[in-house]
């Protein structure tokens, strides 16, 4: 698997070359079909050990290539300035696909079958739902292989939901997520952990020559444990997600990418950085499990919801280390998060009820 994954790292960074010589030269974007020609008429007839690998792998690098150089025309044409996709160093390509799961492909008992490597030994973590159409094989940074498999359903089962009506969810710093009716999902310190034990490592890799076996193990120790607490926090975030979910009828959350933008200002890169990964991890996972419960998901605009007081609107300005809302106006005094999130519960609302703006989401 491992020359597999080397040689479409191999193609992917021909084709790359190919395209920017293109763009460079004449200002030209090639397109999926120029490239699949390039590969077809001149890359394999100039390294004929790339027929070893499975055409099926090969036509998906061409189809990632198209996609990185649609993806740099298209920012070109919103007037930004992209840089053009990047060369692939061995680190930085973990996966190749097949498109069709069947023939090529599948899975016998506890064995993956794959055409032209052989039959794998693997652990079926579960059993399909629906009907397999793909397979993705990747590697993790520690090293170990993950055959990821997708699956097409027919229909999709409505799951009843304990029905606590609408719920608005402020996604912190402090607590995770602070939810209108006064739930609070404390995991901050899972990131804390993770926080104190990366910079450990990483000083005493900043004391390594990086060409030392020292700098080696301790960068191979560093993926162990950014590997260890992703998949805790990927699991932690399914619980979390699942449970949301089913207890409410309409979730109303803050649009991520204004709230990263906001919290930028405020907060150092590396502690950041962990709590946008969790947030949006939660995030994906309520909107597409929300599709299969029926139930609905808001986007709201998250500025000032903090510092506004849900109950009579007025404008109560504190600073990030201000943990009460406390408004003298009305008198109104409740946790900073609780607020807020009361608040993104009021600008849900008022979408569902006009049913405009962005993200007016899913109905099964
Ligand atoms: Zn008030």
């Amino acid at each position: 698997m491992g020359s597999a994954l080397e040689g479409c790292r191999f193609v992917y960074n021909k084709e790359v070359e190919m395209c920017r010589k293109a763009y460079e030269t004449c200002g030209r974007i090639f397109n999926r079909k120029d490239i699949d020609e390039y590969c077809e008429y001149v890359l394999k007839l100039d390294h004929p050990r790339l027929n070893e690998i499975h055409p099926d792998c090969i036509s998906e690098v061409s189809n990632r290539v198209a996609q990185a150089f649609r993806k740099f025309e298209s920012e070109m044409a919103g007037g930004l300035s992209p840089e053009l996709p990047a060369f692939r160093g061995p680190d930085r390509y973990a996966s190749f696909s097949f498109i069709k799961y069947g023939g090529n492909i599948c899975l016998i008992g506890n064995r993956l079958r794959i055409i032209s490597i052989g039959d794998v030994k693997c652990v079926a973590h579960r059993s399909f739902e629906g009907h397999p159409i793909s397979c993705t094989i990747s590697r993790s940074s520690t090293g170990k292989w993950f055959a990821t498999i997708s699956c097409v359903q027919q229909s999709i089962p409505c799951k009843p939901s304990a029905d606590k009506g609408p719920v608005g969810i402020d996604l912190g710093l402090y607590n995770l997520a602070a939810f209108s009716d006064g739930t609070v999902y404390d995991n901050t310190k899972l990131f804390d952990r993770m926080a104190s034990e990366m910079v450990k490592i990483q000083r005493k890799m900043s004391e390594c020559d990086t060409d030392s076996d020292e700098f080696r193990k301790y960068k191979r120790r560093l993926c162990h444990l950014f590997e260890h607490y992703n998949n805790k926090m990927r699991d932690e975030m399914h619980k979390r997600s699942t449970e949301i979910v089913e207890s409410y009828s309409m979730i109303a959350l803050e649009d991520i990418s204004v709230k990263e933008l906001i919290h930028s200002y405020h907060t150092s890169t590396g502690r950041r950085n962990q709590y946008s990964s969790a947030w949006r991890m939660l995030v994906e996972m309520i909107e597409y499990k929300a599709v299969d419960s029926g139930v609905q998901v808001i986007f709201v605009d998250p500025r000032n919801t903090s510092q506004i007081c849900s109950r009579c609107g007025h404008y109560v300005r504190k600073d990030l280390g201000v943990r009460v809302h406390s408004c003298p106006a009305c008198g109104f005094c409740v946790d900073r998060d609780i607020n807020a999130a009361m608040n993104i519960l009021n600008r849900g609302l008022g979408m569902q009820a006009s049913f405009s703006g962005k993200g007016n989401s899913q109905f099964s």
